[in-house]
């Protein structure tokens, strides 16, 4: 944990709304709780956004050397369509539209997102647990909350009593939102009418005739609600207080807010420590939501087919391009900045293969008249960066500031020691691969080779056809690359391509 004494790591709590210097409860040990997907469809790039925040987290929680338990729960059941407390259960009704059991929806949409996960490099949590997995634990919370007086019984539904509960406790505190003005805001809606208050929300609803996903409890068959799931899940492995609670700020309310009541209402004390939100991602200023016709999935990223995408980008390059913005900031999306992210990260990586082969030697030039660079407080900056609640854009810049040292130790103009080079490379290989999560992609290097290879035979066909004298044919296929972007010069020392 040396890297971490300078500078200790500090996160913007959402309960505080401050960055506070992060104190685990138990050290080396860290709980992290992370809401993962409802798995009733393709995962977006707007999800792959949030679980990528949460993956920077725990690899840098473990860069610090701490040992991290990491819970991210895959919800397959109880979590309605528009996210209310009456209508049809998101899973049961995909699984209505494509005639398969219930089940069957949640396996594969939840294979689907295992495989986005692996594609952008997002290691897999420690636990993953499932809501219908954990029927028994939810239905004894809903018990202690009954037994609290926080919950009562309507036709074989409960549901959590917010008014009594906010007389008694700061309701609102994490989202910051008032019941008055909750109040004022809330609209009629179907099952409303069992609930004592408008604010009120299901822990347990009774089902329906010909609900599908249904189980058996002291109120009669039915199915949990939404929000209980993860105060269940969170608390049952990783204690009844841990240390960090992550998810999209669109989870902030109400259902982190109803996670922290329904605990506090059948336990008496708060789960969480650290609440942390990763904040959305947007197309043209709007949020990015299949809903939208803007959420596109991560095939369609990579081929490059779908109306907003001018071609298709790479996994490495989008997730360079999300790390490229704070996690706490909006990033939108755009081809532009996505080309820019895909030629930053090729310099990067470029850069490391240099290093890889760069000794103290390299190039043979006299050593007087040569800059120096501060390798050690690069290194500094680029932790304290991360220690900075993870503020990867800044410890990217400071990257190229490296790129910068290793260049020009390459073109003789920068001195580097061998120890100087060695702390560069270690660093380079930490940032890179460890904390940012990057890796070499076979599949964009092989293009880059292919796309080489493929020009030196275009080339090598217009020089024969110049020293033919076919100029017909040579300066079709110079405008033929141009059209697709790719200009060609002939200079002094050859014929030379870049691409526009
Ligand atoms: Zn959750």
């Amino acid at each position: 944990m040396a890297a971490s004494q300078d500078h200790p790591f500090h996160l913007t709590n959402t309960l505080s709304r401050k960055k506070e210097p992060f104190i685990p409860l138990n050290p080396p040990h860290v709980g992290l709780y992370v809401c993962g997907p409802t798995v009733y469809s393709d995962v977006h790039l707007g999800n792959v956004r949030s679980f990528l925040t949460f993956d920077i987290l725990f690899r840098w929680l473990r860069y610090l050397g701490y040992s991290v338990r990491y819970v991210r729960n895959i919800t397959d059941v109880g979590h309605l369509v528009g996210d209310e407390d009456a209508g049809e259960d998101k899973i049961a009704k995909r699984a209505r539209l494509e005639q398969l059991e219930p089940m069957e929806i949640v396996q594969k949409y939840t294979n689907g997102f295992h495989e986005v996960m692996r594609l952008f490099n997002i290691l897999p949590p420690s636990i993953e647990p499932t809501a219908t997995a954990h029927i028994i634990e939810q239905i004894g919370m809903i018990e202690r909350i009954i037994a609290n007086g926080y919950a009562y019984v309507v036709n074989g539904s409960v549901y959590f009593d917010v008014p009594k509960y906010a007389g008694k406790h700061a309701y609102g505190e994490l989202s910051g939102r008032k019941t008055e003005d909750q109040l004022a805001n809330t609209r009629g809606t179907e099952g409303q009418d069992e609930k004592r208050s408008p604010l009120d929300f299901a822990l347990w609803k009774q089902a329906e005739k010909g609900h599908l996903m249904h189980w058996p409890s002291p109120w009669g068959e039915g199915f949990p609600g939404w929000h209980l799931e993860c105060s269940v899940m969170s608390t049952k492995y990783l204690g009844q207080t841990f240390d960090i609670h992550g998810g999209g700020m669109d989870l902030k309310f109400p259902h982190h807010e109803c996670e922290i009541a329904q605990s506090v209402a059948a336990d008496g004390t708060a789960p969480v420590r650290y609440w942390m939100h990763g904040n959305m991602l947007t197309v043209n200023g709007r949020k990015m939501a299949k809903s939208e016709g803007n959420g596109f999935t991560p095939e369609e990223l990579i081929s490059g087919n779908h109306k907003l995408l001018e071609r298709g980008y790479s996994p490495m390059t989008v997730r360079f391009f999300m790390l490229q913005c704070h996690y706490a900031s909006t990033l939108d999306f755009s081809n532009a900045a996505l080309q820019a992210a895909e030629k930053g990260l090729q310099r990067l990586m470029a850069a490391y293969e240099i290093l890889k082969g760069l000794t103290a030697k390299t190039p043979s030039a006299p050593s007087d008249g040569k800059e120096s660079f501060d390798v050690e407080t690069l290194a500094k900056a680029c932790h304290a960066a991360m220690n900075d609640d993870l503020n990867t854009p800044v410890m990217i810049a400071q990257l190229f500031e490296g790129v910068r040292a290793i260049n020009g130790a390459k073109a003789g103009n920068i001195a580097l020691t061998q120890e100087q080079i060695d702390i560069l490379r270690g660093l380079f290989s930490d940032m890179l691969f460890i904390a940012l999560g990057l890796k070499e992609e076979a599949a964009t290097k092989n293009e880059e080779g292919l796309d080489a290879g493929l020009m030196d035979v275009l080339l090598g066909l217009r020089a024969d056809a110049k020293n033919r004298k076919d100029f017909a044919t040579s300066d079709l296929i110079r405008d033929k690359l141009a059209a697709l972007g790719i200009t060609v010069k002939d200079t002094k020392e050859g014929v030379v391509w870049e691409r526009s």
